[in-house]
């Protein structure tokens, strides 16, 4: 039997399955007998004390790499002693003949809804401390494990009904084989980590989570989308020989991480990384790039228990700075929203949260987070070539509230006479139609933009990125994308700014050239594209790719594109 979905990450892996679902709490509302007091209050005890060994344990673990969010794991200890909230709990069980895991939801709910609604960031963020720690007592209330998938005892094939970005952020690259997952499109978050981890990958997979069971055998096919189930003789065999042929060929792609990308006629292009974080394996690959056009700041938020300060987070820019050893870094501040929650920043529930409170919008709803990222950002721009760009911007207005909301938090850190760099570039992201049509008055006002083809692609199509039932709808080659960033480009050279793409786009080779022809010579991407898009950069020369890129703009659909592409890049392969 077999199961389709979109491949979003090359590669075939055979393995073992292992359901992964967050727990969800799902406390009985059910009353009990005065008889059954006892044994609620007894089983409370236990849920409490394991929740407290797990934390104690976690913090003590994290206390010497991320001493910020142990201490936040100590006031999550503080939280499971607190007399008020347990008295309230003890009282709802003694007297008001609730279950104990109940009341532990109920009184957890009461405090936090109360914090939830305070107009101070700080009461709201404890709000969810409360839930964090009510969701760990339910949890070991269930008697259930903490699951993640930052360390497993052996490799399986993760199958989900949605992956979280910062799930995949903290994935075990030795123990996570491949990815299924029933939601998800090719531009999701978790696709992006996934591909730039080069873990093999399927989204979009209706039904996987009804028909996989742990333990059961499958095939993962992501070169063609399938996932076979227990393949046996001549099946399993014709998979493993594909196998074995596609990892030959994406070893040899490979050994273009390291080359100059150059076109044939002498054109030097800029190849960045777009980074998540600073840890090693994050920055493995920085040597062999210019710098990086995009680190997705958000993600040093999330995954973690609380909100990095000001300090930490000046920390973390500094090292990412020095990972690169002077060459650029370009650090988005926070694009949270979308598929990228966080509870932390009290989102507000949305129907369509890709136009909501998102990135930019959001920053300027909860300017104390923003003010501190900003500070931070300029403190370590003291350091090095760091540049500030900004995501999800839609008018002139916001670029100068933006650039407004900068100086101020320069000129807070001057009265605490604090060093920054005045000279620090300011740019946007262009991901918005509505800025995109006005990059002429746009590029004056910026230092440098960079197009976000992942969410220009989903509002100029009117295609949500995670949704697979219009994954026909996202097309990145529609001939509106082509003109729309060929005009972008000639707006900002006629101004004399910098331009790049840091979207999926910018990481595929099949449309390199093209977008070189569209005047765009610099792309920032996952750090697995670096070696196929320098090899697609070798094999062109500016001539063909400016003719190219005018056959792009006039084709009439997507489909036309691809195939005018593909020629394209069979005719010029730097090997033969
Ligand atoms: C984009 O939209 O293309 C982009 C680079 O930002 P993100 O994928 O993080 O939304
Ligand atoms: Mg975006």
């Amino acid at each position: 039997m077999k199961l389709f979905g979109t491949p979003v990450s090359r590669g075939i892996v055979a393995g073992e399955v292992m359901r992964y679902a967050p727990f969800r709490a799902e406390p009985s509302a059910s009353r009990i007998d005065e008889s059954d007091v006892g044994t609620n209050l007894e089983l409370y005890d236990r849920a409490v004390d394991m929740a407290r060994l797990e934390l104690e344990d976690l913090r003590a673990r994290l206390a010497p790499r991320v001493p910020d969010e142990a201490k936040i794991l100590a006031f999550h200890v503080e939280i499971l002693s607190d007399p008020v909230i347990d008295e309230e709990v003890r009282g709802m069980v003694r007297t008001g003949l609730m279950s104990g895991d109940a009341a532990v939801a109920a009184a957890f709910d009461k405090y936090s809804d109360l914090l939830g609604r305070s107009k101070r960031v700080l009461m709201r963020e404890r709000a969810s401390d409360l839930r964090d720690v009510k969701n760990r007592v339910l949890r070991c209330w269930a008697g259930e494990k903490e699951k993640n998938l930052s360390s497993l005892d052996r490799p399986v094939i993760v199958v989900c009904d949605d992956l979280y970005p910062s799930d995949t952020l903290s994935i075990d690259r030795g123990g996570v084989l491949g990815i299924i997952a029933q939601t998800g499109g090719s531009t999701s978050h978790a696709a992006i980590i996934a591909r730039g981890y080069e873990i093999p990958a399927v989204l979009g997979v209706s039904g996987c989570m009804g028909c996989l069971k742990d333990g059961d055998m499958v095939v993962l096919d992501a070169e063609r989308g399938e996932v076979v189930m227990a393949p046996l003789g001549a099946e399993r065999a014709a998979y493993e020989a594909r196998a074995v042929r596609v990892e030959a060929e994406m070893r040899g792609v490979r050994r273009w991480r390291g080359a100059e990308p150059i076109t044939r006629d002498g054109r030097r292009i800029w190849v960045g990384m777009n980074i998540a974080g600073v840890s090693d394996r994050e920055l493995e690959h920085a040597p062999s790039s210019d710098g990086s056009g995009l680190f997705r700041t958000e993600f040093v938020f999330m995954g973690r228990a609380g909100v990095p300060g000001e300090d930490e987070q000046y920390r973390i820019y500094r090292r990412a700075l020095e990972a690169f050893g002077g060459k650029p870094v370009t650090l988005r501040t926070v694009d949270i929203g979308g598929d990228k929650r966080l509870e932390r920043f009290g989102l507000p529930k949305e129907e369509n949260p890709f136009l909501g409170l998102r990135g930019l919008r959001l920053c300027f709803a909860r300017p104390e987070p923003f003010g501190a990222q900003v500070r931070a950002a300029l403190r370590a721009s003291a350091h090095g070539d760091l540049r500030i760009m900004l995501p999800m911007v839609g008018s002139l207005e916001e670029i100068a509230r933006a650039r407004a909301f900068i100086e101020e938090q320069g000129e807070l850190l001057d009265a605490r006479g604090v060093e920054w760099n005045r000279g620090v570039k300011i740019g946007i992201m262009i991901e918005i139609p509505s800025i995109a049509l006005i990059a002429d008055l746009v590029a004056p006002k910026v230092d440098f933009a960079s197009i976000g083809t992942n969410d220009l692609c989903q509002y100029l199509n009117a295609a949500d990125r995670l949704n697979p039932s219009v994954e026909s709808c996202y097309q990145e080659y529609h001939p509106a994308m082509f003109r729309v960033i060929g005009d972008v480009a000639r707006a900002f050279a006629s101004h004399g700014r910098e331009l790049g793409i840091c979207g999926e786009m910018g990481g595929d080779p099949l449309v390199i050239p093209a977008l070189i022809g569209l005047g765009v010579e610099k792309f920032s991407m996952g750090a697995a594209s670096m070696a196929p898009v320098k090899r697609a950069i070798r094999g062109l020369d500016m001539a063909s790719a400016a003719e190219l890129a005018g056959e792009a703009r006039e084709l009439g659909t997507a489909a036309e594109a691809r195939e005018c592409l593909s020629a394209f890049a069979a005719r010029s392969s730097p090997d033969a």
